[in-house]
């Protein structure tokens, strides 16, 4: 394994060039132009320049004063913008203003925009050291980026990257790793392949149901390159086995979809010193970040303690658009690149939210929580903790007044007690399996329907879901309102065909 240099030297790029005017002339306005990377190589690799300048024009001039080399890639002979360029202020381009007389205010951004066409120039010859021919082939479109090369290259064939959960996320994660020569990926998932996985998780196809997902993820990633070291951890991810697992590896990406884990992954990263590549999805909207105690906050720094069970629904209770995972995957898999290859600037210390339906990214800044109980100076938690527990979700394995097992609610059946057994999903869910003798009250419904449960109001309500979140709800509200006896039965109908009905399809 490589204990991978981190430094943080981005090489000049990064850096934002100052060109100060003397002091008579400072009544122009300091302003940043953006300077995109096929034209870098005219700015001394700088990606920002500041400029003081009143307009779009003098900005320009003041940019070509000390770097000539631009003029003609951004003006024609006779000093118009060249029509493969734009331009804009902020995030307006110039052209909806007035041109090269767009006025400019103190902190503008001016963004140079070219045509970019996508492909690549000529294939790289010369010595690669451990990178054979097919290699160098195949990883030709990286050896040209000046921040890959053949040393990034190697350096990612030297890297090893654990990708937890092989769900939404984790295979766009595990693929794209793969194409990129990862060399060595560690997977950690014991599920098997659902036909509702199908919708998003593309890795896998619709022969493969019933099949377990880390080995069919392994042989497609072997397809896609056969030089990378698969590493299977087919077992559940607990206190007992986290810090020998993730131990092993550079680089921890956090797929999963639900929070016992995510905490579980958070700590063990920041008791390894480890950068925790985080994203999650619910319905149109992602998250990303990159968590890495050493150099900046953590998840507990976000959000110390989960919310309590049933109050954020998961992706199974609240669903999820097919196509998300695979653009917040492929933006943690970006993330994982840059962090191995030390190049640009990951999101650390900062937090991307993105939302498709608007089509929008904002990213807000994310400061070290002082009183972290993991990641702080004064740490509360030294060594993994039961996550089920502190996320509230440890199993009920006794019925109480709130709660019912399947078997119990079977038993009732059985006896033909008198009781209401209300489901609350959605009629699409009830048409795929429900509990024999229950009454569909769909939750999105339940304030105009409730009159409907009225009549029996006297009588045991047992309320169900699909694994028991929505229900929870229900439950509560219906106790609130008055009615005796509500009981949830824990786990919802996912429980029921696990205890009491196979034959239930799982969904
Ligand atoms: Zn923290």
């Amino acid at each position: 394994m490589i204990s991978a240099p981190w430094v943080w030297d981005r090489g000049p790029a990064a850096e934002t060039e100052r060109i100060y005017l003397p002091e008579w002339d400072r009544t122009r306005m300091a302003v940043t132009v953006r300077v995109p990377t096929p034209l870098r190589r005219f700015t001394a690799d700088k990606a920002k320049v500041e400029v003081q300048a009143k307009t779009v024009g003098a900005a320009l001039e003041a940019l070509f004063k000390t770097h000539e080399g631009l003029r003609p890639h951004l003006l024609d002979e006779k000093g118009a913008l060249r029509n493969f360029v734009n331009l804009y202020v902020n995030d307006q381009d110039v052209r909806e203003v007035k041109g090269n007389e767009t006025p400019l205010r103190d902190g503008d951004v001016l963004m140079i925009v070219p045509a970019i066409a996508g492909g690549a120039q000529v294939p790289m010859a010369g010595s690669a050291g451990d990178l054979d021919q097919a290699e160098l082939i195949r990883y030709s479109r990286h050896l040209l980026i000046p921040e890959v090369g053949v040393e990034g290259q190697k350096r990612l064939k030297a890297s090893r990257v654990l990708v937890i959960g092989l769900g939404g996320l984790g295979t766009p994660i595990a693929q794209y790793l793969a194409a990129a020569g990862v060399g060595t990926l560690g997977l950690v998932e014991y599920d098997r392949i659902d036909l509702s996985n199908l919708q998003r998780q593309v890795i896998y196809s619709t022969d493969q149901v019933g099949q377990p997902k880390a080995e069919r993820a392994r042989d497609r990633i072997r397809a896609i390159n056969p030089n990378v070291d698969v590493v299977l951890h087919q077992e559940k991810l607990t206190s007992a086995n986290a810090l020998t697992v993730l131990g092993g590896y550079d680089v921890v990406v956090d797929g999963t979809d639900n929070f016992p884990t995510r905490y579980l992954v958070n700590d063990a990263c920041v008791l390894l010193k480890k950068p925790n590549v985080y994203g999650s999805i619910f319905r149109f909207e992602g998250q990303l970040s990159v968590f890495w105690a050493e150099k900046g906050p953590c998840y507990r720094c976000l959000y110390p303690s989960p919310p309590p069970p049933g109050l954020v629904p998961s992706c199974a209770e609240g669903g999820v658009l097919g196509v998300l995972p695979g653009i917040v995957g492929s933006l943690q898999a970006n993330e994982v690149l840059k962090v191995l290859l030390g190049v640009g600037e990951p999101m650390i210390g900062r937090l991307l939210l993105f939302d498709a339906l608007d089509m929008n990214f904002v990213t807000v800044k994310l400061a070290k929580n002082p009183k972290c109980p993991v990641c702080g100076p004064n740490p509360a938690i030294t060594k993994l903790i039961d996550y089920e527990d502190f996320c509230g979700l440890t199993p009920v394995t006794r019925t109480d007044s709130t709660n019912i097992l399947p078997g119990d609610v079977k038993r009732k059946l059985d006896r033909k007690e008198e009781f209401v057994l209300l489901d609350v999903r959605e009629p699409f869910e009830y048409e795929i399996a429900h509990i024999p003798g229950s009454t569909l009250v769909p939750m999105s419904e339940f304030q105009r329907r409730e009159t409907e449960l009225e009549p029996h109001k006297s009588k045991e309500i047992v309320v169900y879901c699909h694994t028991g979140a929505r229900s929870a709800q229900v439950a509560n509200y219906l106790r609130r309102r008055g009615y005796p006896t509500v009981k949830n039965l824990v786990g919802g109908i996912a429980a029921w065909s696990d205890a009491v009905d196979p034959s239930i399809p799982q969904y």
